[in-house]
């Protein structure tokens, strides 16, 4: 599995260095995207990847899918298959009134309170993630190795913390150096402590507490825009 990152911002983050959410894995032919924040459609478009089969969203706040829109009107010019979008209940409304609005736009949405899914070599499932609207943390594998995304949450999250136990590689959330559980999100030091540093991969990080967290986060990587590994 290849993971590149298309937007590592938080909602807070100001500015183009960091787009806001959004992880490409790809394995093969497959390509499928978890979470589309504004930007990390435009990342995605610099990357020819264009054709992605499906979206993962994690939970309905703004900077998790609103570069899904302008993505749906790439799509739709350039001729492109429908994309398969997996969420959380909200996302179809979203949708609709968008269309109602008179976008000629439209994706195969299908909602669940634990969305999962298989495309093509990968296999997708999610848990229940602890974050101040309902959202979801996804765990992507290709049958060998195991992705897990958290999207936004607050640690300790048992759901999550026992699919990092197993998981090779977990990309997190890191929205603040320390106490930032009250808003729903994770500061770096509460992280350190909970998840081995050495499969830990940081991100949704605010613009304006970057130096900060990279500082804490001594042993773990800090993904940047455009950053790729492979898993
Ligand atoms: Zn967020
Ligand atoms: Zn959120």
């Amino acid at each position: 599995m290849e993971l590149t990152f298309l937007g590592t911002g938080a909602g807070s983050t100001l500015g183009s260095k960091r787009f806001k959410s959004g992880v490409l894995v790809s394995s093969g032919t497959t390509k499928l995207v978890l979470d589309m924040g504004s930007g990390a459609n435009y990342r995605l478009e610099d990357l020819n990847a264009l054709d992605v089969q499906a979206l993962f969203v994690t939970h309905l706040h703004v900077d998790h899918f609103s570069g899904l829109l302008d993505h749906l009107v790439v799509r739709k010019l350039k001729g492109l298959p429908t994309l398969k979008v997996y969420s959380p209940p909200g996302l179809r409304s979203v949708l609709e009134a968008v269309k109602l609005a008179g976008n000629n736009v439209g994706a195969e949405v299908e909602e669940a309170e634990l969305p999962k899914a298989k495309v093509g070599d990968l296999e997708v499932y999610s848990v229940k993630a602890c974050h101040s609207i309902y959202a979801v943390a996804y765990v992507v594998t290709d049958g060998r190795r195991r992705v897990l995304y958290s999207g936004d949450t607050t640690e300790p999250c048992e759901t999550i913390l026992e699919e990092a136990r197993d998981a090779d590689l977990v990309v997190h959330e890191a929205s603040c150096v320390t106490g930032c559980d009250s808003w729903g999100h994770t500061g770096v030091r509460e992280l350190l402590d909970l998840i081995p540093r050495e499969k830990l991969v940081l991100t949704h990080i605010p613009s304006w507490l970057e130096a900060e967290i990279i500082e804490a986060s001594v042993g773990a990587r800090v993904a940047h825009d455009g950053m790729r590994l492979n898993v």
